[in-house]
């Protein structure tokens, strides 16, 4: 059994060969929970850009035209790969991006499930035939892949962010240029060695590290990249849709959240504190589904509050590789210092700490779970992403006002319900502008279904059967003279 060195690729993969930047020049990659460099990637540019795009658009035709099953066994094979190596996989996962080990394990195990579920789902990416308006005519919807695809991918999920655009992608027939974030480059590498490994044709899969304004606009120049997905923030992702205007491309936006979590009164308490536990402090607080505000209604503020400090309090603070952890440390500098921001606007407006509250005691990037009572509506946190471990709680009277307050943020991709009126679920379901709600679950994220956001949280799905939509073109053929 491979190592996590074993696939720390320190080179590009391009045109079915390991490559460094045409410069020479390298970027360092850090363990967060240490500050150590652990290693090093090219710093690459638009030129390499430029031959990755070449090698896609040739290996185009191969991949499209397979047999369908050979396709699919080559996914088959992707999966084994994937789960046979999971616990190397995770600790590179761990040491190049901090999260506790449990959790990167499960991002693997995540990714490989992506991969079965599009091997399956692209057996089943039918066309139609649709009765025609008039006689002798027969009129035939076929699907088709869309051609290269360009995928730019945060760092908070290094792996599953790809998994969820390289499964669908391979599954149709499409080829890939990737470029994964500069701070956890090695999860990105390793789909390009995983699928070296499993004998897709070259140029199937690119992956280039280096320069992101370059990449991207490498990929924006070609007409031969016919669609970029993209997974980070909502201000990158504005930006690449305007740059995909020249050459009209299908573009998948998976963009930043805000997402509110709401506690009613006839709630089961423990199972939201829990449930809050979980999609508050999961990766230490940054993801895009966190929740980011808390709201509670009036009559079980006090209870709820006990209790998420309690489960919050036992929450291990450490190096992701350790026995236990729960957290670990935060990205970076920058998102330690966005935190303290954030705390410091909201304890001037009038929030109380009611745990934590400071940089934890192992220093570097450490932060400990905190715990705001008192939040409200104009403290920063309201209409922002925290991307941290802190959870504020604000206050509600009524289920009106708890709806408005959840749906004033430009943000629409989770959110979260906990009551046992079935009632009242249907109607926040009706109500919330949000692209998932979880009722009484705190963690919705699941292959089958289609995951991604509304209104400026993005377009597009991954997951789900609309997953794969992304990655077709659909064409009309009308047969006449019959
Ligand atoms: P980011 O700064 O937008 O970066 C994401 C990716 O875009 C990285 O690969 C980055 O490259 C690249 N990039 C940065 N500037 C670019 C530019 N001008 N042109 C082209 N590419 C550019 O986001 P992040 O900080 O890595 O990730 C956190 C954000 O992602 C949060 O807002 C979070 O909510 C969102 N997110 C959303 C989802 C979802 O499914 N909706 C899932 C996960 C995360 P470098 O690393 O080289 O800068």
């Amino acid at each position: 059994m491979a190592d996590w060195q074993t696939w720390m690729k320190q080179a590009n993969f391009v045109a079915g060969a390991w490559i460094g930047a045409d410069s020479g020049q390298t970027i360092d990659v850090t363990n967060p929970a240490t500050g150590e460099v652990i290693g090093t990637v090219p710093a690459c540019g638009e030129a390499e850009t430029m031959r990755a795009i070449d090698a896609a658009a040739a290996a185009f035709s191969e991949l499209a035209g397979m047999d369908l099953m050979t396709r699919v066994g080559l996914l088959w094979k992707l999966h084994d790969a994937l789960m046979d190596n999971q616990a190397a996989l995770a600790e590179l996962l761990t040491v190049e991006m901090g999260k506790p080990l449990a959790e990167a394990k499960g991002e693997i195990a995540i990714g490989a499930q992506y991969v079965r579920w599009f091997a399956e789902e692209a057996r089943r990416a039918k066309g139609e035939i649709v009765p025609p308006g008039v006689n002798g005519r027969r009129i035939l919807v076929t699907r088709h892949p869309v051609g290269v695809v360009g995928m730019i991918t945060p760092w908070n999920f290094p792996s599953s962010m790809l998994a969820r655009k390289v499964a669908p992608a391979l599954a149709v027939g499409c080829t890939i240029v990737a470029k994964p974030a500069t701070a956890t480059p090695y999860s990105g590498l390793a789909w390009a060695a995983l699928a070296e490994e499993v004998g897709y044709p070259a140029g199937a899969v690119n992956v280039v590290t280096g320069s992101a304004r370059a990449i991207a606009g490498a990929m924006m120049a070609r007409d031969e990249v016919r669609k970029i997905t993209f997974t980070g923030s909502t201000e990158v992702g504005k930006e690449l849709i305007r740059q995909s205007a020249d050459t009209v491309k299908k573009v998948s936006m998976e963009l930043g959240g805000n997402a509110p979590f709401i506690v009613f009164d006839d709630a089961d308490l423990d199972a939201a504190a829990e449930g809050a536990i979980v999609s508050k402090y999961r990766n230490s607080g940054q993801t895009c589904v966190c929740a980011n505000r808390i709201y509670v209604q009036a009559g079980v503020y006090d209870a709820f509050v006990e209790k998420l400090v309690a489960k919050t309090r036992e929450l291990k603070v450490g190096d992701g590789r350790e026995d236990g952890v729960a957290q670990g440390p935060l990205i970076d500098a920058d998102a330690v210092a966005k935190v303290e921001e954030l705390l410091d606007d909201a304890k001037a407006k009038g929030a109380e700490v009611a745990l934590g509250g400071s940089r934890h005691q192992l220093g570097g990037t450490f932060f400990q779970p905190t715990v705001l009572t008192g939040a409200t509506q104009d403290m920063a946190f309201a209409t922002e992403e925290i991307f941290g471990p802190i959870a504020p709680v604000f206050r509600f009277e009524t289920e009106e006002e708890a709806i408005g307050m959840a749906n004033a943020t430009v943000f629409g991709l989770a959110s979260y319900v906990y009551t046992r009126d079935l009632g009242r679920a249907f109607r926040l379901n009706d109500a919330l502008q949000y692209g998932m709600i979880g009722i009484n679950s705190g963690l919705i994220t699941t292959v089958e279904a289609p995951f991604g956001g509304l209104k400026e949280s993005g377009m597009g799905k991954e997951g789900g059967s609309q997953g794969l939509e992304d990655y077709l073109d659909t064409k009309y053929v009308c047969i006449d003279g019959i």
